[in-house]
């Protein structure tokens, strides 16, 4: 039997569900201009939920404070980098716009501040960060205030050891302690951050989980939770806890996979559609061609093929992790449509001798270039097609985990492109088009 194709119209697709591909959404909705979103799950099922925009510049240690300050910098510097080539007044925009969807959407962001925020990993090392998930906002505050504080952690969780937190940052917050206890109704074996936190959406468990935390928690006044405070009501979850506690509580991120970045993909799944978006998640886009009418993209889900006909395409692809980039023995190549990428000559440059040489890895930088519309160079030097545009971390010139940009890349990035899609599809949107 031939199966039948599903066919969309829109205005814009976007391609990529991170962070990059939902803050474009956003824009776009924004903007009120017809979109499709499709994407695989991808590198936000692994972030820690910190929005960070600049921690850190090239080569230096030096951690900036100012992020707003330190772009100005980047800009001297840098001029190629992505985020030099976007208005600062419109990164504070994105960042405005993104933070203040989230709220809306339900789960709680610090605004950007004019200052970096000083954040705890998972391991309770410090990084800079500009917002934060509301849910570990607490632990910010009591870190600078030393609060005496207790790090519970759970039997059979991996990945999040409270001793090792304390142990890294005893020296700097002399009342904190930590014990570990099981979490309910899990005592047996391995546990999951994942089903923790669903299985806390339950006000049933939060009711045992707090009695547990309440004998726990000795003389402390706040309490650090691994981020497993529910998948859906994180804010909720946390004021309940705090109630039948009678103690603030905070959460930490975790190793990947990370419930405060599943939680986000989860909340735009849920959301989009409502807000007219067409959304195709958990898929990826097998094929991209475009024509003289737009672009067309073809891909399949479990109810057969689908066909989605757009004006625009926003490329989010990301790099390795996610698919947007491939690394072979003969270069790095760009999967969908096989731009070409800026990389090192030769494989033997990809990494320094070190690891952790502070200079970062010219592999890092590798990506596609766009021109000042944010639209994909092909071989020529030339946009590649006036239809299509770029964000995120595809782009070439920036190293996001040695400079502590990731978010910050995306929603700049998106920000820029959706503007500029925007004038694109207002100015062809006559007959013709
Ligand atoms: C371990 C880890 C920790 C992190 N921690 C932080 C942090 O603390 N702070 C911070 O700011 N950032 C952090 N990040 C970075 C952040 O999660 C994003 O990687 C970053 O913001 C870039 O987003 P992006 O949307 O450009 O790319 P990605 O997040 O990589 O998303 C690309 C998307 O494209 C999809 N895709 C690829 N090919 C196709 C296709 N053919 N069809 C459809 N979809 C496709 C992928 O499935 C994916 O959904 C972290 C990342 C990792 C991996």
């Amino acid at each position: 039997m031939k199966e039948e194709v599903r066919h969309f119209e829109s205005e814009l697709a976007i391609i990529g569900s991170g962070i990059a591909g939902f803050a474009a959404s956003i824009f776009a909705l924004k903007r009120g201009i017809k979109t499709a979103q499709i994407g695989n799950t991808g590198a936000v099922a692994y972030t820690t939920g910190y929005l960070d925009l600049l921690g850190k510049i090239g080569g230096s240690t030096e951690i900036i404070t100012d992020p707003w300050k330190g772009l100005e910098q980047l800009q001297k510097n840098q001029p190629d980098h992505p985020l030099s080539r976007i208005p600062i007044d419109d990164i504070r925009a994105g960042f405005d716009q993104f933070t203040d969807f989230l709220n809306q959407a339900g789960i709680g962001y610090s605004a950007p501040l004019d200052h970096n925020l000083t954040a705890l990993t998972p391991v309770g090392t410090l990084k800079p960060t500009l917002c934060v998930p509301a849910t570990m906002e607490p632990g910010i505050r009591a870190l600078s205030d030393k609060t005496p504080c207790i790090i519970i952690d759970f039997k059979g969780l991996k990945g999040f050891s409270g001793r090792q937190v304390v142990a890294n940052l005893k020296e700097n917050w002399p009342g904190l302690t930590t014990k570990r206890i099981h979490f309910p109704e899990m005592e047996k074996g391995e546990v999951y951050p994942e089903v923790m936190a669903r299985a806390l959406e339950v006000p049933a468990t939060r009711e045992k989980l707090a009695k547990l935390l309440k004998n726990g928690a000795e003389d402390a006044l706040i309490i650090g939770l691994p981020a497993v405070l529910g998948m859906h009501n994180p804010d909720l979850v946390r004021a309940d806890l705090e109630k039948l506690t009678g103690l603030k509580i905070f959460e930490i991120p975790t190793m990947p996979p990370s419930v405060p970045g599943i939680r986000l993909r989860e909340m735009f799944e849920q959301v989009f559609p409502h807000e007219g978006l067409t959304l195709i998640p958990q898929q990826k886009v097998e094929t991209l061609s475009f024509d003289d009418k737009g672009a067309t993209l073809y891909l399949k889900d479990n109810y057969g093929p689908i066909t989605i006909h757009a004006k625009s395409v926003l490329l989010a692809t990301g790099r390795f992790l996610s698919g947007g980039l491939e690394a072979h023995i003969t270069g790095i190549t760009e999967t969908l449509l096989d731009l070409p990428v800026t990389q090192p000559k030769n494989r033997t440059d990809w990494y320094q001798d070190k690891y952790t040489d502070s200079r970062g890895h010219a592999l890092h930088k590798a990506g596609i270039e766009v021109d000042e519309l944010f639209r994909p160079l092909g071989q020529n030097g030339k946009p590649y097609n006036k239809r299509l545009f770029a964000a995120g971390i595809i782009l070439a010139h920036q190293d996001w985990i040695r400079a502590r940009s990731g978010a910050g890349i995306a929603i700049a990035t998106a920000y820029k492109a959706v503007e500029t899609i925007h004038n694109y599809i207002s100015e062809h949107s006559s007959a013709k088009e």
